[in-house]
């Protein structure tokens, strides 16, 4: 045959390393998960994975395990007529990886499986149930829990005391914070803190704007006027901050 073409320099790529695809290699182990970026030996891996500079972190999970039943001449998946079945604990540690990982994108894709009758519809399905349940729990059924949370204490105990917090800094408006504030008091909440959010690592959401001390104090003033009996609202204001000070106060008043 003929020989094999040498490679471009354009195409030579660095061994992947450092510590985001470390840390993606080894839980993908733990997991028994494949990856289409390893299985088919993709040269992006160590960017991919790395989340070069500024970039953007992905992977593409590979479901149904790691052995196709076709042999595209392409490619270099695993193949085999009947391969083994597919591993029942998959969707679940798909969910969890996805969950542990943070990353900001992942592609689903999947092996073919034509000696399933199916073609492997129920596990595809079952992933993304797990999923839903481990990483994409809705925003809005959060907000309506933790108000349902705030005003059944209230509604049990008058005299317990409801605090709670909002973080700013995540692209919310103005009117967002006012309703949530309009909410809490609606659900007898009396103590409030409002503060900075900062990214705690690259892997968490970014910090959409440092809101000013001033807009800090716009709020307190908000939420005084709202009859909350306590705000402290500032940059580096936190949920706990002066909690002793605040219940000590409540105490001899
Ligand atoms: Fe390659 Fe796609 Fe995996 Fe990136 S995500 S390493 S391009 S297979
Ligand atoms: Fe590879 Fe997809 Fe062909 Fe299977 S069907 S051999 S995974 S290209």
């Amino acid at each position: 045959g003929k020989e094999r073409l040498r490679l471009p320099p354009w195409l030579k790529r660095e061994i992947p390393v450092g510590k985001n695809y470390n840390r993606l290699k080894s839980s993908l182990r733990r997991l028994s998960l494949n990856t289409v970026c390893e299985e088919a030996n993709c040269p992006n891996v160590g960017e991919c994975w790395g989340g070069k500079e500024g970039g953007v972190a992905t992977a593409t999970i590979m479901l149904l395990g790691d052995t196709c039943t076709r042999g595209c001449r392409f490619c270099s998946v695993k193949t085999a007529r009947a391969p083994p079945p597919p591993d029942p604990d998959e969707p679940r540690h798909t969910g969890a990886a996805v969950a542990e990982w943070g990353l900001d994108y992942v592609v689903l894709t999947s092996v073919d499986r034509d000696d399933l009758s199916d073609g492997g519809a129920v596990h595809f399905a079952e992933t993304v149930v797990q999923l839903k349940k481990q990483f994409v729990r809705d925003p809005r059924a959060k907000y309506k829990q933790s108000m349902a949370v705030l005003r059944h204490v209230k509604e049990s105990d008058s005299n317990m005391i409801t605090k709670t917090s909002i973080m700013l800094g995540l692209g919310e408006s103005d009117k967002e914070v006012s309703q949530t504030m309009m909410d809490l008091r609606d659900a007898g909440v009396d103590c409030l803190t409002l503060g900075q959010y900062m990214q705690p690592t690259k892997r968490h959401l970014k910090v959409q704007e440092y809101v000013t001390p001033q807009k800090f104090e716009y709020w307190a003033d908000v939420g005084d006027k709202m009859g909350f009996a306590y705000t402290a609202s500032g940059p580096l204001v936190r949920s706990s901050y002066r909690a002793g000070e605040f219940y000590i106060k409540n105490l001899i008043e």
